[in-house]
């Protein structure tokens, strides 16, 4: 039986998702022994069209890209959108919140004007095409990305936790950050990344995206007895969260 091919692609991004595949060092061997790798800008010089599953970093923000993404959709079986830039929009979504002339002007100055620039508002992979797995974060999780790749190559479907990270933080035995006066997006923020942030005494800041169905009654809850304002939570859910369901009013 042919081993399934796998093909990385990037788009607007840091390419930090790639470099903490790159990272895996040894593991990354390992993990694809199971597998050929067809194509992949960051570590190869070989090209493919054919391929079984496509990986996805970074968001769309360019009518071309549109395009190109839709043509790896049509190719590939199953596709996995990398890191928060291609799951959410990531920080790309920042400039969502702005007028896109204000901001192509502010970025690029004089050449503002100039084709193939990021000229469209930002989307996440799957406001353009259907996405098969996410793998969350900003950046991943390495150990989520292998769980989920190795379960893709076993025929399985991996589990992807439905919780939020406060679940995660609280196993970790972590003083809550709300009681020093920190807000902290834990509530609403889907788990899986073990808590990275809280348990370093750092506030979630949102990179895997919302719960789905997030509790943001008992968010406002939490926020007034604490005597804070909804627009303070909206300013901590801006950097993540733009464009984004909850609404919160
Ligand atoms: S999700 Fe974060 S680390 Fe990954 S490519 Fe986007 S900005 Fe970079
Ligand atoms: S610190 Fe954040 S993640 Fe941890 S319990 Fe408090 S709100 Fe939840
Ligand atoms: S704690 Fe929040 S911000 Fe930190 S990695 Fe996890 S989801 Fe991202």
């Amino acid at each position: 039986m042919s081993k399934p091919r796998i093909a990385v692609f990037d788009f607007a991004c840091c390419e930090g998702c790639q470099l903490q595949i790159v990272n895996l060092e040894e593991e990354i061997l390992d993990l694809l022994a199971g597998a050929d790798v067809v194509e992949w800008r960051e570590a190869m010089s070989e090209q493919s069209d054919e391929y079984d599953i496509a990986i996805i970093e970074g968001s769309i923000t360019r009518p071309e890209d549109e395009a190109r993404i839709k043509e790896i959709r049509s190719r590939a079986k199953v596709l996995i959108a990398l890191g928060a830039c291609a799951t959410i929009g990531g920080i790309n979504k920042l400039k969502n919140n702005f007028d896109l002339d204000e901001v192509k002007t502010c970025v690029y100055g004089a050449d503002a004007g100039k084709p193939h620039l990021a000229t469209a508002m930002t989307k996440a992979v799957d406001e353009v095409v259907t996405v098969d797995f996410k793998v969350e974060g900003c950046p991943i999780d390495r150990k989520e990305f292998t769980y989920i790749v190795r379960c893709l190559l076993l025929g399985k479907t991996p589990e992807i936790p439905v919780y939020p990270v406060c679940v995660e933080c609280k196993a970790n035995g972590n003083p809550c950050l709300w009681d020093q006066g920190e807000v902290c997006l834990g509530p609403i923020i889907k788990a899986g990344c073990g808590a990275r942030c809280p348990s370093n005494s750092h506030r979630c800041f949102g990179c895997r995206g919302y719960v789905d169905n997030p509790n943001v009654n008992a968010a406002k809850d939490v926020i007034e007895k604490y005597n804070l304002d909804i627009d303070t939570l909206k300013l901590k859910m801006s950097l993540f969260g733009s464009q984004q369901e909850p609404t919160v009013s």
